[in-house]
């Protein structure tokens, strides 16, 4: 930290004399500057915002101390945990970007299997803590999302069809206030914001230290079967897939990928099954099933492969690559509509060899009554595409396509998930009416002077 600028802030502080690591915007080298406004950040379609400090928050005194700083000197505080958002809503123009990436810090109670978890821990790194110890948590597909953002925005991790939405394991949160205060958050006490913790977002009003998590069994079996075919079969396919959810056991998760799999030179579809339980003879037969009513004419069929968390991992990480440019958006579909019809075209027409689109069965989640939060939007059928490219001359072409298809596919929506949207690019429903006014009074509630950045691109209250 040597080429930082250390300041001792006091105002408040728990810890009166430990310094702040800030790196002041014009005060240091360039390349200090831009190397901290950066960090973490996935998408390296990086856009031209620029915090006036950034701080590393090592604990949550440091968060605290910044808080005050920012309410002396009249800034807004954004936001970064695991840098992972599409639109990189971390980075805003003349505020105070918190960088919570050194805080870090999990712990397991044995006996209820809740986890506390530091926000810039990654889906990857709270993973591979609980499965040591024969436990799991639907954590995010790719490694390195962090569970802040993820958290936040509702989480569709692995198996999110059977096992629900990640927002839904939070049973706490420690949050910052926009006083500077730290506050404990649960069914109880200050239900309404921890009501807003699962599902606000990107406008949540404070900053969250610690997640309270509540880890579920590790399942002993994971087993999965994949079918790849040409798009002259894209019908039939995706008719087959689609029936594949209704009587079904509990741990399928179900895939719909259009891509170019390495080594073919068209686009495919491709149908990903995840069995997961705990014997080996009920997993097996959920995928027999499926598969003996898969149609003809696959150019790869892999059926009933062993696998585990890690290997799915390393999987994702390959089909998102660091170092690209990325586009991405979302819509849930009307539950009624042809989803094959509606998702064609983009299915058939990716913009490069490396972009692909996804379509999700989230039977039966869909099917289940929410518990009270602010996530409150979803649907049976969840489509996302990502424009994934590395020259910045392609950019244009790459954000046409996701605008174009989802031009078409919004019409038949009913509104969007807010992990992967992108406020200043197209409006959707992303609450319910009334818990989108019930998140507005709590925004104002907790935070009335506007200390944290709101959405970037929708106004919400404040
Ligand atoms: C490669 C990739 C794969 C993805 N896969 C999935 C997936 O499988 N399922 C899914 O649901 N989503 C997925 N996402 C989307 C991702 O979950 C969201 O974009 C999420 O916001 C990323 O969180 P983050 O902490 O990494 O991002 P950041 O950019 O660090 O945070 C985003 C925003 O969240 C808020 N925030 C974060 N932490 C805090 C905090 N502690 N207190 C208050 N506010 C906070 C801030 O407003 C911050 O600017 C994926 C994204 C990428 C890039």
């Amino acid at each position: 930290m040597s080429n930082m600028y250390l300041l001792a802030y006091s105002r408040r502080s728990t810890k009166p004399d430990q310094p702040l690591s800030i790196i002041w915007r014009g005060q240091v080298n360039e390349s200090v500057y831009e190397e901290a406004r950066v960090k973490r950040i996935f998408n390296c379609q990086r856009p031209t915002r620029y915090p006036q400090a950034i701080i590393f928050a090592k604990t949550e005194s440091d968060i605290i101390n910044a808080v005050n700083l920012a309410i002396d000197q009249k800034y807004s505080i954004s936001i970064r945990a695991g840098g992972h958002s599409w639109p990189v809503w971390s980075l805003r123009d003349d505020t105070i970007l918190m960088d919570l990436g050194c805080l870090s810090d999990i712990s397991l109670d044995e006996e209820t299997g809740v986890v506390r978890v530091s926000p810039s821990t990654t889906g990857k790194e709270l993973s591979d803590y609980l499965h040591a110890k024969g436990r799991t948590f639907p954590v995010g597909h790719c490694p390195d999302v962090g569970l802040g953002g993820y958290l936040l925005c509702g989480g569709m991790g692995w198996n999110s069809n059977n096992w629900g939405w990640a927002c839904e394991y939070v049973v706490a949160v420690d949050v910052v206030t926009s006083t500077g205060e730290i506050v404990h958050a649960d069914v109880e006490q200050n239900n309404d914001l921890f009501w807003a913790t699962r599902g606000s977002g990107p406008g949540f009003p404070g900053i969250v230290t610690r997640f309270h998590l509540q880890s579920r069994l590790l399942p002993k079996i994971m087993k999965s079967s994949l079918y790849i075919y040409t798009m002259k079969h894209y019908q039939p396919v995706f008719d087959w897939a689609l029936k594949i959810p209704s009587g079904i056991d509990e741990g399928l998760e179900i895939a719909v990928i259009g891509s170019y799999p390495p080594e073919f030179n068209e686009p495919c579809i491709t149908v990903a099954l995840l069995a997961l339980g705990d014997s080996d003879e009920s997993v097996i037969k959920v995928l027999r099933r499926a598969d003996e009513s898969h149609p003809d004419g696959a150019v790869t069929r892999s059926f009933c492969g062993n696998t585990s968390f890690n290997e799915q991992f390393r999987h994702k990480a390959k089909v998102y690559p660091e170092k690209h440019r990325y586009c991405a958006d979302n819509s849930f579909l009307h539950n009624d509509v042809d989803v094959p019809s509606i998702l064609e075209k983009a299915f058939s027409t990716l913009p490069t060899r490396k972009s692909l689109v996804l379509y999700n069965s989230l039977i039966p989640t869909s099917r289940r009554d929410l518990p009270p939060m602010a996530l409150s939007v979803q649907s049976d059928h969840y489509f996302a595409l990502y424009g994934i490219w590395e020259d910045a001359k392609d950019d244009v072409h790459n954000q046409a396509w996701v605008s174009n298809i989802m031009e078409e596919v919004g019409r038949h929506s009913t509104g969007a998930y807010i992990g992967e949207f992108d406020f200043l690019k197209r409006q959707s429903r992303l609450w319910g009416f009334q818990e989108k006014e019930k998140l507005k009074a709590i925004r104002q509630k907790w935070d009335p002077n506007g200390v944290f950045c709101s959405y970037l691109g929708l106004e919400l209250g404040l």
